[in-house]
């Protein structure tokens, strides 16, 4: 049942498990596990619309490059699913092979773990069973890029759809307007106690359950285990350690405009580095999406633009490539966007400040940093594709200078697809959850969402993070029935 904890402070004594956060990793959860007859809370921030005083609590600093953390993400019922896009690309075999460059392991699993997931979690998000993750169009014949492969859920808004079921499913009690404000964690038993639970007048309560699950997006999980002094005095968690640390996005790289060849398709398309390209380079993944532009569709053909495309396919030494150039006439020029993956680095990190929020919670900065192979990457990504559309007679790239020089600051948007803040890892050294996203010095507290990637690839992370969500909940599952047979 829906309940509003500003108006009704009736808690139980005890639940089985208790969940923070009612975005979709939360939502998922909560049904699973209250389905499976479980006594379970999911405790939501916001209440059914966005409201300041909810959202006020996401405000946070950046002393990085700038991600728009307070504008991108919601803090209501349903999460940042209320705005997100619906696509979805699941994530491969080939994501959890890979050995990021630097000293820190990939992911301490095999993909099989969640791949068998895959289905109900396209059923959540309404992609119709069975179907194919589809391309767009035809790859690059070059080897380096494939055409990728996604499908776009409605979008499904977690609140909407699932409304009825949260507040019907026998078990399943949701407070909306109930902050997470603490974790109280005991050291004799190893076991988190309880959460402190706060309204927006700042009255406190403490709630008790045998298991805890963070759901509240990849900034916020970092922020609520480093503000909760109990884990610090316990030494499972320290201010500098590898909470908060490896901040990840998806780079959206302006990475320059292209020329069609005359005749050639201009809609969309969209191209998915291979793994022969990932090998080779020593780069990380990336999605590129080239589409023309309608008002610029008629214009652009001028002497003056392939007199400079003819210089940079000199740098570039593709000059063999050319030839085309003279007979070139543009149909119109193009943008080139990019979704790039960024590799886990402890230089890109959230810090929690002494500053409080209006609930006493301390405040995060975010320092959103690319390290040396983010910008090789990128490099990579850009020239091979430049050098590809070359050969392939299907037009000419401009690169923006940044892109091919990495002394020059870069010109970059972010995603909003934040990930790796907790990230999974066979031990604490490298990481703060572990296989089973339970976080290392703890028996019950556990970890759901994108914060838990070990590494990111250029998927999409809902679709991943509820393949997550799912698997958590069957271990969730089993262990309380493991443990129940026990008592
Ligand atoms: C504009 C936009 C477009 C996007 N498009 C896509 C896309 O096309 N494909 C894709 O895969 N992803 C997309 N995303 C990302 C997607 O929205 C997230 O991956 C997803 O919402 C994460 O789900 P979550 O449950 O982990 O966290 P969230 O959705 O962030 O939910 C967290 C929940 O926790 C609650 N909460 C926070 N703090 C507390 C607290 N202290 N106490 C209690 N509750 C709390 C919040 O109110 C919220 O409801 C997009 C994001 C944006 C901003």
């Amino acid at each position: 049942m829906i309940n509003d904890y500003q108006a009704q402070k009736t808690l139980r004594d005890r639940y089985d498990v208790c969940i923070i956060g009612a975005g979709p990793a939360g939502i998922t959860l909560a049904l699973h596990l209250a389905k499976a007859g479980w006594q379970v809370v999911l405790l939501e921030g916001g209440g059914h619309e966005y409201a300041p005083r909810s959202q006020e609590l996401y405000k946070c600093t950046s002393s990085g490059l700038e991600l728009y953390a307070e504008e991108t993400r919601l803090r209501f019922l349903g999460g940042t699913s209320n705005h997100w896009a619906g696509r979805c690309r699941p994530f491969t075999a080939s994501d959890f092979a890979v050995q990021p460059p630097g000293n820190l392991p990939g992911w301490p699993i095999p993909y099989a773990e969640i791949e068998r997931y895959l289905p109900a979690a396209m059923d959540i998000v309404d992609l119709p069973q069975g179907k194919e993750f589809q391309p767009l169009n035809a790859g690059l014949k070059g080897g380096d890029f494939d055409a990728d492969r996604f499908l776009l859920s409605p979008p499904t808004r977690f609140a909407q759809k699932y409304g009825a079921a949260l507040n019907e499913t026998p078990g399943l009690d949701v407070f909306l307007n109930c902050n997470c404000v603490d974790l109280e964690f005991d050291q004799a038993s190893g076991r988190l106690s309880s959460v402190q639970v706060s309204d927006y007048e700042r009255n406190r309560q403490r709630l008790v359950a045998r298991q805890f699950i963070l759901a509240t997006g990849a900034i916020e999980n970092a922020r609520q285990l480093l503000n909760s002094q109990s884990l610090q005095a316990a030494g499972v968690i320290s201010r500098d350690g590898m909470v908060g640390r490896c901040f990840m996005e998806h780079l959206n790289v302006d990475m320059g405009t292209f020329i069609l060849r005359d005749g050639q398709d201009g809609s969309q398309h969209q191209y998915y580095t291979t793994d022969a390209f990932v090998a080779e380079y020593r780069a990380g993944k990336g999605n590129v999406t080239t589409a023309v532009l309608d008002d610029v569709r008629t214009y652009g053909r001028t002497a003056e633009v392939k007199h400079f495309l003819e210089n940079l396919a000199c740098e570039m030494g593709v000059a063999s490539k050319i030839a085309f150039i003279a007979n070139f006439s543009c149909p119109g020029d193009g943008v080139i966007s990019t979704m790039i993956e960024q590799f886990p680095n402890v230089q890109s990190h959230l810090s929690l400040l002494d500053e409080k929020d209006a609930l006493g919670v301390g405040k995060v900065n975010v320092n959103w940093a690319l390290s040396d192979d983010d910008r090789h990457t990128i490099k990579c990504i850009g020239s091979e594709l430049a050098k590809q559309f070359a050969e392939m007679g299907l037009g000419f790239v401009k690169l923006n200078e940044f892109v091919y020089d990495p002394s020059l600051p870069l010109k970059l948007q972010p995603h909003a697809h934040h990930m790796g803040t907790t990230r999974m890892a066979a031990s604490p050294e490298f990481g703060v959850v572990d296989s089973d996203c339970k976080v290392f010095g703890t028996h019950n507290l556990y970890v759901a969402g994108s914060s838990i990637f070990a590494t990111s690839g250029a998927s999409n992370p809902t679709m991943p993070l509820l393949q997550f969500a799912l698997r958590l909940a069957d271990h969730l599952d089993e262990k309380l029935k493991t443990t129940r047979k026990a008592v």
